[in-house]
């Protein structure tokens, strides 16, 4: 395979690349973005003809720098092994495959795709997208050989964008209904999946039936074709061994398997919690689950929210909290086909505990939620700000509110019998993160084994010296 006519370098050496704002000659697609999309078809080999790339729309030459525009990728593909099954796996290889290229940034999946072109990419000549198809059809090609033939077509107009957009959504929607009957209890194999490691070398993605990869792309029947057609590929089978626990989907194969592909980094995983032991999280994630300690509940946001969430952060901020291969205990990534699982976050108390979720989640998911629930989750048009939550639960009789009181009994209960017996509380192994305010970082706090006893806890933000005149 050669790219000797691609006027810019094309290796995994580039994965990882960063174009900031200033660098970026256009950007494709994004949250500011109404319509783009990924996809990837098998098709008849009558049906495409081999090496070919259809444009749609203003190339790369004849857009302005600085501007944004819609970008819809369409791979189709033929080969004789081929089947639907893999449509979705080949597709997170956009991901890969675009960012291989010196200049190209892609980030996420499906209708959330969203790249930028370097103008030094420009500048050295890579200024068509008929080049980044040639790329792509290569790539494809050589990397996953059962692929016989493919066809790429790029589209970046407004309006020709909007058919095959509707196409994109509906199978998008057809593959997430095919894996809503089944759920980890009736399989004997989970899969796993390390295609985000250039960006996040400790992260590993534990596919099973009810949790969908937390880029949302990969459920565990598209995770299972992947490892039957590709055993030493990026996606893999996890025995799951023996489970350890129930309610925290916690299993042997499982705390293996990350030991193994972790790097040594993670040793034990409750796939129900986001709270202990959480699943880690990449950066693909369509959506994050977020702890809020003043209500003791948890909100939901995607990555198409505007503004802040109910705790004062936007996605991005929350993103850089919960991203990067670690283990976070209040944030964590999930797909929002995780969301309507009867096992989300059961270990913490499952989906009665969602407070507040941005509009754009709850729209998607609200058919799904159970009926006693949902109209009781606020979203931004009812409460905008967190010292108005607490309240607008009470009125809606959120269930959250029962723990308000079970916790306040409880303190009291511990409270009276330190008194009595003189005693400090023991409090066992406590991991607490507290989000970093405005945006900023956080901090995590590990109790183990300790006795504190204490009038008050005051936590107070230092500010730098002011240097001497
Ligand atoms: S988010 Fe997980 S499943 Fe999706 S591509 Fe990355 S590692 Fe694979």
């Amino acid at each position: 395979m050669s790219f000797s006519d691609i006027p810019v370098d094309v290796g995994p050496v580039y994965e990882g690349e960063r174009i900031r704002a200033n660098q970026m000659y256009v950007e494709l697609g994004g949250p500011k973005i109404e319509k783009h999309f990924e996809l990837v078809k098998v098709r008849d080999a009558k049906q495409i003809k081999d090496g070919e790339v259809i444009l749609k729309g203003p190339d790369l030459k004849d857009m302005e720098e600085g501007s944004r525009y819609p970008i819809g990728i369409l791979v189709e593909v033929a080969g004789k092994q081929l089947e639907e099954d893999l449509e979705a796996v080949f597709e997170r290889r956009i991901h890969e495959f675009c960012n291989f290229i010196n200049g190209v940034m892609h980030l996420n999946q499906r209708y959330t795709n969203w790249m930028r072109i370097s103008k030094t990419a420009v500048a050295k000549g890579f200024n068509s997208f008929k080049m980044l198809g040639q790329v792509l059809i290569r790539l494809f090609k050589a990397e996953l050989p059962i692929i016989e033939q493919a066809q790429v077509t790029i589209i970046t107009d407004e309006k020709e964008i909007e058919k095959p957009y509707e196409m994109a959504m509906e199978t998008y929607s057809k593959r997430d209904e095919r894996a809503l009957g089944l759920h980890d209890e009736d399989v004997d194999m989970f899969y796993g999946c390390v295609l985000c490691q250039s960006f996040a070398p400790t992260h590993v993605c534990c596919i099973t039936p009810d949790r969908t990869s937390l880029c949302g792309s990969i459920n565990w029947f598209d995770a299972r074709a992947a490892a039957k057609v590709d055993p030493k590929g990026p996606i893999f089978e996890i025995p799951p061994g023996e489970c350890l626990n129930k309610l925290a989907g916690e299993y042997t194969g499982i705390n293996e398997t990350m030991k193994k592909r972790s790097l040594g980094e993670l040793s034990r995983v409750y796939l129900y919690s986001g709270m202990e032991y959480p699943h880690t999280s990449c950066g693909c994630f369509e959506a994050i689950d977020f702890y809020i300690p003043e209500v003791n509940g948890h909100g939901i946001i995607d990555r198409s929210h505007e503004g802040v969430a109910i705790n004062g952060l936007p996605f991005s901020a929350m993103a850089n909290q919960t991203g990067g291969g670690k283990q976070m205990p209040g944030f964590n990534g999930i797909s929002i086909q995780y969301i309507i699982s009867p096992k989300y976050q059961q270990y913490d108390g499952g989906i009665s505990t969602v407070v507040w979720m941005g509009k754009s989640v709850k729209e998607r998911v609200y058919d799904f939620l159970p009926e006693d629930i949902r109209d009781k989750i606020a979203t931004q048009e009812e409460v905008a700000e967190l010292s108005e939550l607490k309240q607008w639960l009470i009125e809606h009789d959120h269930p959250i509110v029962k723990t308000w009181k079970e916790e306040v009994e409880e303190e009291e209960e511990e409270e009276a019998y330190a008194e009595e017996a003189g005693a400090m509380i023991p409090i066992g192994t406590q991991a607490l993160t507290i989000p970093g305010a405005g945006g900023m970082g956080g901090f995590k706090i590990i109790l183990k084994n300790c006795k504190i006893h204490a009038e008050a806890i005051i936590i107070k933000k230092l500010e730098p010296k002011k240097k001497k005149k």
